[in-house]
């Protein structure tokens, strides 16, 4: 953001600059956490190749000399939700999507599903304009089937725009950052310019263990695991943090700790690493693993992790 939009804006010219809620909507999987990550330049949600791994809303700030952008990162929609955690995750996209200004929606290149389709009726429905991001376009081969795709995408939908991008190689994501700021009302900004993020270190700290510990047990254990920063000191410039790992069943207790408690550790080591990078301070990690029968089933303990 620079001040002489503003201080111009002040003045006899109309105002220029534009700020509002982007929410990135698709179904599970297509990419919409990567890129966040890669159009606010740092790693706010997290990522696993696992559907389902967002579980919160997670806004990301980007601000530049025309535009302020407020990225809404959801977990993704999906159909036939059975579980209170996966009904939850619907209600928390759903609720993205109503209070957006405008939709952003994701689709992996090549692909169309009943999943996308059922999406973009949620967008249909919201009444909300929507930018098209076609995400993983570095794995399209060859070349030239991009551009019929990119034709029949824009025949189910008006969108203000379709992008191609790669949010893993982070191609092309100027086009996309552009054509979402000018299709956001004329507004000032909502947030400080040095603000990316709305989220603690409490919060973050408990993600990149889930993170790690999804990456970690692969598809050894489905849904049923949640973390829970139980204490949060900071000393001598350390923060000491002791964590719990919530699972559902007594039986899931021994797989997340590993032989030895091996796996533990590592999870723990990858964590602490990436922790220390992200929030440039040193950490001491405590993970206790416990048991909560059916936690991902229950109300009360899904609002007691923030998860409504
Ligand atoms: P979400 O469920 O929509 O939030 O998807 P994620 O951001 O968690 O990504 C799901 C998987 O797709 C992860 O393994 C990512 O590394 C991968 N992925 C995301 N963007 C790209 C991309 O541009 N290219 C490729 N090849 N993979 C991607
Ligand atoms: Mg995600």
């Amino acid at each position: 953001m620079s001040g002489e939009a503003i201080v111009s804006g002040e003045a006899t010219e109309p105002p220029t600059f534009h700020c509002g809620f982007a929410a990135l909507v698709g179904r599970p999987n297509v990419g919409k956490s990567t890129l966040l990550n890669a159009l606010v330049g740092e790693k706010l949600s997290i990522v696993t190749p696992r559907p389902q791994t967002t579980r919160h809303r997670i806004v990301g700030v980007r601000t530049d000399a025309e535009a302020q952008i407020a990225f809404v990162d959801t977990p993704g929609l999906h159909s036939g939700a059975r579980r209170a955690l996966n009904r939850a995750m619907n209600r928390t996209a759903a609720a993205a999507l109503a209070e957006a200004d405008l939709c952003v929606l994701v689709l992996e290149a090549l692909r169309w599903t009943a999943e996308d389709a059922q999406v973009l009726e949620r967008i249909e429905r919201s009444g909300r304009p929507a930018v098209a991001a076609i995400n993983k376009t570095d794995r399209v081969r060859p070349r030239a089937l991009l551009l019929p795709y990119l034709a029949e995408v824009g025949r189910r939908f008006a969108f203000r725009e379709i992008v191609p991008v790669s949010a893993l190689k982070g191609h092309n994501l100027e086009p996309l950052v552009r054509a979402i700021g000018q299709n956001l009302p004329l507004a000032p900004p909502l947030f400080p310019e040095a603000q990316r993020s709305e989220r603690g270190p409490s919060f973050r700290i408990a993600e990149t263990i889930r993170e790690k510990l999804t990456l970690e047990l692969n598809q050894e254990l489905p849904y049923g695991i949640a973390v829970e920063i139980e204490r949060l000191v900071e000393e001598d410039g350390q923060l000491n943090v002791s964590a719990a790992i919530w699972v559902e069943r007594e039986g899931q207790k021994p797989i997340v700790i590993g032989a030895g408690g091996e796996r533990l550790k590592r999870v723990g080591r990858s964590a602490r690493l990436e922790l220390n990078r992200l929030l440039g301070q040193r950490l001491h990690l405590e993970l206790w693993v416990k048991v909560r029968k059916g936690w991902a089933d229950n109300a009360r303990a899904l609002k007691q992790l923030g998860l409504e």
